[in-house]
């Protein structure tokens, strides 16, 4: 059962969150903020760039919540950054159609874009693309953007940034991703 209702006149949602860094904990924090969302009542995207793979911990558990979807648009393949095949540019602009979907429906109270600021950096979408979609933003829908290397005008747009630093890392010390921590 929800804790409340969405889509009181109480409502506060519509703000922009970056997390962005090069430390542990930006997609798993997004994660986390999706959770207490959807406990709340509130209907959760999260829309996966850069990743295919079906490994992931949250892909699993989110079948649980009613009101809380994963999709992915990547293939389980590294991109390569200098030269992108077609079909990561493919499935990234997807991605970005479906998030342009979601905001036309207005069936989600949060939509989370992770691993938006890479697919910016690696030039699958543009900067201007995915700021576009951020003006078409209900003004009601809370928005999150993760990933390395955010690009400044996210930063300049956005409520809420926090910066992941590392301090450390295990896989600096050659331990691999780990089931239930990295995937
Ligand atoms: P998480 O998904 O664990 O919250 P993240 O979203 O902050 O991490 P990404 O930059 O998306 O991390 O990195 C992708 C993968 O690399 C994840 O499995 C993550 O745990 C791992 N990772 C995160 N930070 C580091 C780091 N400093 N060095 C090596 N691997 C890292
Ligand atoms: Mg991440």
């Amino acid at each position: 059962m929800p804790l409340s209702k969405p889509m009181s006149d109480e409502d506060e949602l519509g703000m922009i969150h970056v997390y962005t860094g090069d430390g542990k904990g930006k997609t798993t924090a997004s994660l986390g903020l999706g959770l207490r969302s959807a406990g709340h009542g509130y209907r959760v995207l999260m829309i996966q760039f850069m990743k295919g793979q079906i490994n992931y911990g949250e892909l699993e558990a989110v079948k649980n919540l009613p009101n809380f979807e994963i999709v992915q648009f990547g293939r389980a393949e590294f991109v390569d950054k200098d030269n992108p095949a077609d079909v990561d540019v493919k499935l990234a602009r997807d991605g970005l159609e479906h998030a342009r979907k979601a905001m036309r429906e207005r069936k989600y109270d949060v939509l989370i874009l992770d691993e938006i600021n890479v697919a910016v950096e690696w030039n699958l979408i543009s900067v201007k693309e995915v700021l576009d979609l951020l003006e078409t933003k209900p003004d009601h829908m809370e928005m999150v953007l993760t990933g390395r290397h955010a690009p400044q005008s996210f930063i300049d747009l956005a409520d809420t940034v926090t910066e992941m630093k590392e301090v450390k890392h295990p896989f600096t010390k050659g331990v691999l991703a780990r089931k239930g921590i990295e995937h």
